[in-house]
């Protein structure tokens, strides 16, 4: 590859032309009406249905999806059942999909849409932006999808797609590249059928175009892919670096009293927050028992006593590798309310179990009672 073969990412350039653009929106929207996946979602023109699919898909895979899915709109079948219905049911539901702050927002938003706009969505990417948890991908998504307003949106499968059919240089994540894609993405969106035309980028994207061994020779449209033309699709786009994942370990308080075990509820910012836990404070790796035994006596604001280990969970989570060290406690005053968290109860395990709790902090739960939370 020559220098001088390379474009530069620039937004002042022409965005597509209509000799490109046409047969590109054809062939790609004809191949998406013979080849896209049958997905429940897109059974459907409820657009509560539709931004809960978008929501749940921003981090998850389609085939874990579908379940969830599906019995998220069984419990809140409507913008307004969702609303009214309390953070810890809706955390609950979602146990299991992970990145806990899309539940949270989804919350937050279908509250707003009852109070603000009589339960109804709106109908444009411009005012969904208002709302909590929308980006401006979700804004598009939804806008052109449910309401079919010719938005734009770029998600990691549009941007690998537009980055090989246009050569867009430099790595996820530059911005003069988000801008370009961004800017590719308005100029191909309007026209027949913009929420199909998106729809069909990203399946393109998720089915043929892939990350590794895209499927050029099926890929209807090759005859427009530059990054083909140009023997350059092993090297579009380049790969990101990934930081590390930072470790983080828990000291995990297992408090058991008459068959009892203490539970907290977190606060509602920062990881895993609204959701339910065995109480834990953060610690170094090394940290011994007598300080993990203060930090965690200043989470609950009552003194308590370590008598011993139960075990270590681990847990990777996308940006952190968590340790969860399981530490029998107990203290002088059994603590109703602490500091550090919105709420306390005293729970059977099965009750434990039926809480809004992260899936670290479920296999935490579990490794406790087994070790002999219980027996005291
Ligand atoms: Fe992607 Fe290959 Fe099609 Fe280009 S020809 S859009 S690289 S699948």
């Amino acid at each position: 590859m020559s220098p001088s073969r390379k474009r530069k990412a620039s937004t002042s350039e022409p965005l597509v032309e209509p000799s490109r653009r046409e047969p590109l929106r054809a062939h790609l929207l004809g191949w998406y009406d013979r080849q896209k996946r049958d997905l429940p979602w897109r059974r459907t023109r409820d657009p509560y249905a539709i931004w809960l699919s978008e929501v749940m898909l921003q981090q998850t895979q389609v085939a874990t999806v579908i379940p969830y899915w599906e019995r998220f709109l069984q419990r809140f079948p409507t913008v307004e059942a969702l609303a009214a219905a309390p953070l810890p049911d809706v955390l609950a539901a979602w146990r299991g999909l992970g990145y806990y702050s899309r539940a949270r927002n989804l919350h937050r938003a279908a509250q707003e849409v009852v109070a603000r706009f009589g339960g109804k969505l709106p109908s444009t990417a411009a005012e969904l932006l208002c709302l909590p948890g929308f980006g401006r991908y979700t804004a598009g998504a939804v806008a052109s999808i449910a309401f079919g307003e010719p938005a734009p949106l770029v998600d990691g499968n549009v941007a690998r797609v537009l980055s090989r059919l246009f050569e867009v240089e430099g790595p996820p994540g530059d911005r003069a590249r988000e801008a370009r894609l961004w800017a590719l993405a308005t100029g191909l969106v309007p026209g027949e059928r913009p929420g199909d035309f998106n729809q069909a980028l990203m399946e393109h994207g998720a089915t043929v175009c892939r990350p590794d061994s895209p499927l050029c020779l099926l890929c209807p449209v090759r005859e427009e892919c530059l990054a083909y033309r140009h023997g350059r699709v092993d090297e579009l786009p380049p790969a990101k670096v990934r930081a590390a994942p930072k470790r983080m370990t828990l000291a995990v308080a297992v408090w058991a009293h008459e068959g009892r075990l203490l539970l907290a509820r977190r606060a509602e910012k920062g990881l895993f927050g609204g959701l339910w836990e065995l109480p834990a404070a953060e610690v170094d790796g090394e940290t011994p028992d007598t300080t993990s035994a203060t930090r965690l006596a200043e989470a609950l604001g009552t003194p308590v006593t370590v008598h011993g280990h139960l075990g270590t969970v681990r847990r990777q989570l996308t940006h952190r590798a968590l340790s969860l060290r399981l530490l029998r406690v107990t203290g002088s005053a059994r603590p109703s309310h602490a500091p550090a968290f919105r709420e306390l109860r005293w729970c059977t395990p099965e009750e434990a179990s039926s809480l809004g709790m992260s899936t670290a902090m479920h296999k935490a739960l579990e490794a406790a009672v087994t070790a002999g939370a219980l027996r005291e």
